[in-house]
């Protein structure tokens, strides 16, 4: 714990007290989203997961709490912004997604996703004009990389095309499993050029012509979280709405390898509050008249929680401090979303399993973090596309298609 004598904030799920890391500041706003979770967030999630819809009475209140800010300023933000502290950011996902992946997932939309397009991919000036609506969210926007025909090998595939006419481009495409297109005011489309084949990067307004969005139903995890497939029909977007720094498929993956980070620590976050759902259980119920936790069995399975969830925790906070200090390489991301993914895999299966029958029922609780797992351990790379990655910085072998 750190020198100050407040409680700390995330008990068990923070072993080691990475907690300590943070600010006063940082922490106060952190117990003010843990208090939104706790009262308006948390009895709304099981309904809304089964309904596959998305709380948007929270959308004000989360926004309210202006949690892209740095703790310590208060005020609208500036051209001249100083970003808030990486673990600081870390942590607020954490908390979101030790509540609810799709939560989580629809904050990063913004938060990680699409404030990385304008900052790594926006010119100067076009940061200056954009960036304080992006953080105040009066300017909402999503990420469209992934194609129905291109997900994993999107760096050579991408198939949305972009032509040069006058003052304009003209897109055409089809975009995959956006999340947040919905109700975004801007979608960030990936397209490559029919002059120079390369790939660039355009804010199109959502409701320009051309643009069809379509609702993906049927999910069976992040339920919550809305994802649609995109139409892009001749498209007209002005020169100023593209992205002047993305001149390359190159300027997408330094993308890529900032937001892989952020679902490194949903990751966390998901694993954590599946293993605290089946920590409360099993102190509570009885079979053969002692609880489920006095049980041998039981405690090696809630010990190997815990050791997933302070290793995932670790992990992302040593990542996150290296990244603070500016050393970005696509292995380091790319490692820590595989292993967290790998260890949230683990503890959400061994949460559901020690809830037994009640396991499977939304009601316990560790249901929606089983489920809502398995999209965290697909998207923003796979799993063996993030090892493809770590396999080649070992060994100079590219092997993606072999
Ligand atoms: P595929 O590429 O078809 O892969 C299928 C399987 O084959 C995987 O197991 C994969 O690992 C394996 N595979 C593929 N190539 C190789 C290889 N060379 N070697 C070994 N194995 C291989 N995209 C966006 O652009 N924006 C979003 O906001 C967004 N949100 C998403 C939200 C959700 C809920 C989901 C599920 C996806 C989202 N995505 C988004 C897309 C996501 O990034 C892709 O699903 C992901 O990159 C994988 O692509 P794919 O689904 O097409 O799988």
């Amino acid at each position: 714990m750190g020198a100050e004598t407040t409680e700390r904030l995330y008990g068990v799920c923070d072993y080691y007290d990475a907690e300590a890391l943070l600010t006063d500041a940082e922490r106060r706003v952190l117990g003010r989203l843990r208090t939104f979770l706790d009262e308006q967030a948390k009895p709304l999630l099981a309904d809304y997961w089964e309904r596959g819809d998305f709380p948007d009475q929270l959308t004000g209140p989360l926004i309210d709490l202006d949690l892209m800010e740095p703790a310590e300023v208060t005020g609208p933000p500036g051209p001249g912004h100083t970003p808030a502290r990486g673990i600081y950011h870390g942590f607020r996902i954490f908390e979101l997604a030790r509540s609810d992946a799709s939560l989580a997932t629809f904050y990063t939309a913004q938060a990680g996703l699409f404030r990385t397009a304008v900052t790594v991919g926006a010119s100067p000036e076009q940061r200056a004009e954009w960036l304080p609506r992006v953080l105040d969210f009066s300017l909402k926007g999503v990420f469209s990389l992934t194609e129905p025909e291109h997900g994993s090998d999107i760096a050579g595939g991408l198939a949305t095309s972009a032509r040069r006419d006058g003052g304009d481009w003209i897109l055409n495409g089809a975009k995959r499993w956006i999340g947040g297109a919905l109700t975004a005011d801007v979608l960030a489309v990936f397209a490559r050029d029919e002059a120079d084949g390369q790939v660039k990067g355009f804010l199109v307004d959502r409701q320009a012509e051309g643009v069809t969005l379509e609702k993906i139903h049927g999910k069976a995890s992040l339920r919550m979280m809305q994802n649609a497939n995109i139409t892009l029909a001749d498209v007209r977007v002005p020169e100023p709405m593209r992205l002047h720094n993305v001149n390359s498929f190159r300027d997408v993956a330094a993308m890529l390898r900032m937001m892989r980070s952020d679902v490194a620590w949903i990751a966390t976050g998901t694993a954590a509050g599946a293993f605290e759902a089946a920590l409360r259980y099993v102190t509570e119920r009885e079979q053969f008249g002692r609880t489920l936790g006095s049980f041998q069995l039981v405690q090696e399975k809630l010990a190997r929680m815990l050791g997933n969830v302070t290793s995932a925790l670790s992990l992302v906070v040593r990542l996150t401090e290296q990244q603070d200090r500016g050393v970005y390489r696509d292995q380091d991301s790319a490692l820590a979303k595989m292993q967290t993914s790998l260890l949230m895999r683990e503890t959400v299966a061994l949460a559901r399993e020690v809830v037994g029958g009640n396991g499977i029922t939304l009601a316990a609780d560790v249901a929606r973090f089983h489920a809502d797992a398995e999209a965290i351990y697909s998207y923003e790379g796979t799993h063996d596309i993030n090892a493809l990655i770590i396999g080649r910085a070992l060994t100079g072998h590219s092997a993606f298609t072999h």
